[in-house]
Parts: C-alpha cells; sequence; structure tokens
C-alpha cells in the first residue's frame, strides 16, 4: 500500500491532496500537527470526504512534527477527534505510556500503529526495538536514517530476521533512504509513506511511485535492477529502464541506491538478490577491483558503467563507448569524420578518445590541466594542449566534443572554450544533457554546424544497459524526461 501523508494547513487543501492522489494510494494519513489549529474542528469533516482507511497522526516537534503544544493537550485532542471521526489506525509514538487512553483506542476497534524514529542513523539493535514494539500486539512502525550502505543492509535484513512479525512499518528516511522506500515491499513494510510536498525526508510522490516504479507491484519474483553513484537521486536512468521492463512485461524494478561504500553496496546486492546495475560518479573505477569478467572497452578505458550479474559472477560493460560513438555512425559512414578536438580528459573523455582512436580519427585533447590532457594523449597517441589555447583549433577538425561539465548546473552560462571559432561545417557534441543546449551548442548552432547532444549518448548508452539486463532490445516506447 502506497499511504499519502496529508500535511496541509487546512482541510479543504487535505482533501483536494487526497482526490488529486486517490489512483496511486491505498492508505492516507492525516497530520494534525501540520493543520491550523482552528482546522482541527473539521478533521471529522475529512472522514466523511474520502473513501480510504486512514491513519490519525498528530506529531510531536522532537519526531519530526510540528506539534509544539503540551502532552497532556495532544492526547486530549486526539481522543475528541477519534470521538467524532472514523479512523482505522492512529500513530502513536514508543514512548507514550497511557493506559486509559491506549484502552479506549482499543474499545473502538481501532489499530495502534507504536512508532519510533530515529533521524541520526540506524540503532543497531533495530531488530529487538522492532520486536519490543510489537510485543504489545501494536502494529510496530521504525523510522530511521541510514547514512551508510551497511545501515540499508539492516534494514533490508529485517524482514528475513523478523519474518514472524507480518505487519510492520519500516522506513528509511533521508537521501540514502530512498531504496527503501521504493523497495518496500522486500524491506518487509506494510507499507509505504508518500506525499507531493518535499518534506526533505526522502518522501517520493505517489505518482512516481506507483507509475514509474510501479512500488506496490514488487513481489518475490522481481528482479532488481538499479544505478549507484554519489549523488545519485537526480539521475534520469529510472526513467529509461522502469517504462522499458514494463513494456515488456518483465517483472523488475530500476531503483537508485545512493552508494559511500562500493564494497558494502556488493554486499547488499548479495542481500537482495541485485541483478545488474548502472554505475555513475564517483564509481566507475572503484567497482573494478570486484569483476570477475569484463569487456576489452571496460580494460581499454578503465572504468565501468555497467556491472551485471553472469553466472556466479559479476561482469563488467562500458555501455558509455557504443552510446558515444552510435549517434555519429552515419557521419563514419558518410566519411565525414577525420581529425576531432575533444574538450576535457576526465573520465567521460577516456570512452569517447577510446571510441574515436578505435575508429581511426585523429584526435587533440584539450584541458584545463594540461598534464591530464598529455597523459592521456600519450596512452592513445594522440595530440593534446591547454584549454587556454582553444582558438589555436578552431576551423582544424571534423568533429569537436565537450566532454566537461561547464554548461550544467551552477555552471549552466559557460562555454568551456568561447575563444574556438565553428566555421558550420564541423559536427559538435555535447556530452551534456541538462540542458538539452547548451551554451557551447547554442554557439555552434548559429554557425551552422551539426549538433549532437548529450541526451542522445545517455539514451542509447541506457539501451545498451538494458539490452544486457533482460537479453531483449529496447522496446519501441517514448521516454519521457
Ligand atoms: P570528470 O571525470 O570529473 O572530468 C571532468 C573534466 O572536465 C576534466 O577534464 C576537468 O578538467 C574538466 N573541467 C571540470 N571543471 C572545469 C572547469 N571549471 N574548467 C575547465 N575544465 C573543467 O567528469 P566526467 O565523468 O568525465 O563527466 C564529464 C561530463 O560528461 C559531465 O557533465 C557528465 O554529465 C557528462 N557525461 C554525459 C554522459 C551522457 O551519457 N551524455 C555520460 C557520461 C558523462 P581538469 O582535468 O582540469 O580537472
Amino acid at each position: 500500500m502506497l499511504c499519502l501523508t496529508l500535511a496541509k494547513k487546512t482541510i479543504e487543501e487535505d482533501i483536494a491532496d487526497f482526490w488529486k492522489n486517490r489512483a496511486y494510494i491505498g492508505i492516507a494519513e492525516i497530520r494534525l500537527d501540520a493543520l491550523d489549529f482552528k482546522e482541527l474542528e473539521k478533521v471529522s469533516s475529512l472522514t466523511n470526504q474520502v473513501d480510504l482507511p486512514l491513519i490519525l497522526t498528530c506529531r510531536r516537534k522532537a519526531d519530526g512534527g510540528f506539534w509544539m503544544g503540551t502532552e497532556k493537550k495532544r492526547i486530549q485532542i486526539l481522543k475528541q477527534i477519534l470521538e467524532l471521526g472514523d479512523f482505522s489506525y492512529i500513530d502513536i509514538e514508543s514512548d507514550v505510556k497511557r493506559p486509559e487512553f491506549e484502552a479506549f483506542i482499543k474499545s473502538k476497534s481501532i489499530q495502534i500503529i507504536r512508532s519510533f524514529h530515529d533521524f541520526e542513523g540506524v540503532p543497531l539493535d533495530l531488530y529487538s526495538k522492532i520486536s519490543k514494539l510489537a510485543s504489545k500486539g501494536d502494529i510496530p512502525k521504525i523510522a530511521v536514517t541510514p547514512k551508510t550502505v551497511s545501515d540499508l543492509i539492516l534494514i533490508f535484513k529485517v524482514e528475513s530476521e523478523l519474518a514472524s512479525i507480518k505487519e510492520k512499518i519500516i522506513i528509511g528516511m533521508g537521501p540514502m533512504g530512498v531504496c527503501t522506500r521504493i523497495l518496500y515491499k522486500k524491506v518487509g513494510s506494510m507499507l509505504c509513506y508518500c506525499s507531493d510536498d518535499d518534506m526533505n525526508l526522502g518522501l517520493l510522490s505517489p505518482r512516481i511511485l506507483s507509475e514509474l516504479y510501479r512500488a506496490d507491484r514488487v513481489n518475490a519474483k522481481t528482479h532488481i535492477y538499479g544505478v549507484i553513484g554519489n549523488p545519485v537521486l537526480q539521475s534520469v536512468s529510472p526513467q529509461i529502464h522502469n517504462p522499458g521492463f514494463h513494456a515488456i512485461r518483465f517483472n523488475a524494478i530500476y531503483v537508485p541506491f545512493l552508494v559511500d561504500n562500493v564494497r558494502a553496496f556488493f554486499h547488499l546486492a548479495e542481500v537482495i538478490q541485485i541483478f545488474g546495475f548502472s554505475v555513475t560518479i564517483p564509481h566507475k573505477i572503484d567497482v573494478l577491483p570486484y569483476l570477475g569478467k569484463s569487456t576489452r572497452e571496460v580494460r581499454l578505458i578503465g572504468s565501468c558503467n555497467t556491472v551485471v550479474r553472469k553466472m556466479n559472477l559479476w561482469k563488467g560493460i562500458n555501455t558509455d563507448y557504443y552510446g558515444f560513438i552510435n549517434p555519429l555512425l552515419p557521419y563514419f559512414d558518410s566519411e565525414q569524420i577525420h581529425e576531432a578536438v575533444v574538450i576535457g580528459a576526465g573520465g567521460a573523455s577516456r570512452a569517447v578518445i577510446w571510441a574515436l582512436k578505435n575508429r581511426g580519427v585523429k584526435i587533440t585533447i584539450l584541458n584545463r590541466t594540461v598534464e591530464k590532457a598529455k597523459a592521456l594523449a600519450l596512452e592513445t597517441m594522440s595530440n593534446y594542449d591547454s584549454l587556454e589555447n582553444a582558438d589555436k583549433y578552431s576551423g582544424r577538425s571534423d568533429l569537436i566534443v565537450q566532454t566537461t561539465p561547464l554548461g550544467m548546473g551552477e555552471k549552466v552560462d559557460f562555454d568551456p572554450a568561447p575563444k574556438l571559432k565553428f566555421l558550420g561545417t564541423e559536427i559538435v557534441y555535447d556530452l551534456i544533457y541538462k540542458p538539452h543546449l547548451t551554451k557551447f551548442l547554442e554557439r555552434a548552432n548559429d554557425s551552422g554546424c551539426i549538433l549532437c547532444y548529450g541526451i542522445d549518448m545517455l539514451v542509447e548508452q541506457g539501451k545498451l544497459q538494458f539490452e544486457e539486463f533482460t537479453g531483449y532490445h529496447y522496446p519501441s516506447i517514448n521516454i519521457v524526461f
């Protein structure tokens, strides 16, 4: 079940939020602590206007909520509202000891969710905490904050350690917990909280959880795939793979994993049986020691962006290599590419240079740190120069490839080589995919150059990963970013 957290200031807004998301959810939680005080008397009208089970919660500030009044007042309000409205569950924190109030709740056949929050980490006695919370017949709820992959392993093992506790709620909060929310069924949680509002807890929207991840359909047979990186939550790869799995009717899910430690992630991959994963910054080199097999491209480039389970081994592949070169194939077929200038000498540049080199292209590498350009040039028998001398290379190549991050994020207005002039005959390729048209490409477009976009490389490398993951070609569907 997906549980929509209703945390607006007014009941009217909560009701609107409920109906906006009704198609995706199975239950909702009304957060009294978020409501304006004068709205509290209207709560019973909400219970009449929604058609799903409701959880009643009034979260104290110390537990991440907004309630600042006294404990006596909080219990009094909860009791009043329980008298008037129709609720299936009430969330009460683990340290609240009010036998009379609890007896009253039980007399109304409302189930108690007994919650424990940890905003600093994951307690080592996690399993015994859950068992204790469950011991009085309540539904235990644990909301903890994983900070490392080892914390994630503790959370993902809850289901196997405590399989006898059928009804439980397990949540990993914060950016690292996002994978535990998407995979809430693997964690053994009976529900996953969601919201359209970013409450800085790692909550995802009901539509994303339901339509993109199909999180509520995960079952014991679902194959898990993902992307590892740091940061990783901005990755658009889930938008490539999840709709692809769905289109070919493959029971699989592709999840972002924020990973601090690659070694620990390979352990997690065994714990939850991950079948394959994409690798992004900064782990493309760190994964190499764990590969039992790797392709020629991985060995040439010295980095790996795709790992798949093959028999009992992890196999490393570099789909950036073909993802980069495939959009250029028509120009190779028409013999338009003989000489190239490559701006940048980082990880992506290595895949670009080897792919061009293996097609017989004469390459000049321009980089801010000239020593790095020199080292890569020696390895690949290319020419090199400082990026500062870019103007010397105007009109001297058929292809210009931009591989630095200048032109994206905070540097969206930057042009990495403003002095490099275009004749209009060149093919200009920028690896940046957001924005689609970088300042660099905009200038090339104004000069009449042929443009190649980073998004084409991204989609191409993603489709090749999909083939490695599934053994099928990527289906002909529209990818929506
Ligand atoms: P990286 O290994 O960190 O390399 C960054 C390169 O950019 C280095 O050559 C670095 O020069 C240069 N650079 C960074 N900041 C600079 C600045 N302020 N001025 C001049 N040069 C600067 O990164 P990467 O993995 O190669 O990724 C680079 C870009 O490629 C990113 O934008 C990434 O999103 C994109 N990419 C796209 C795809 C795709 O599918 N479209 C795939 C992979 C990567 P120094 O050596 O002097 O530091």
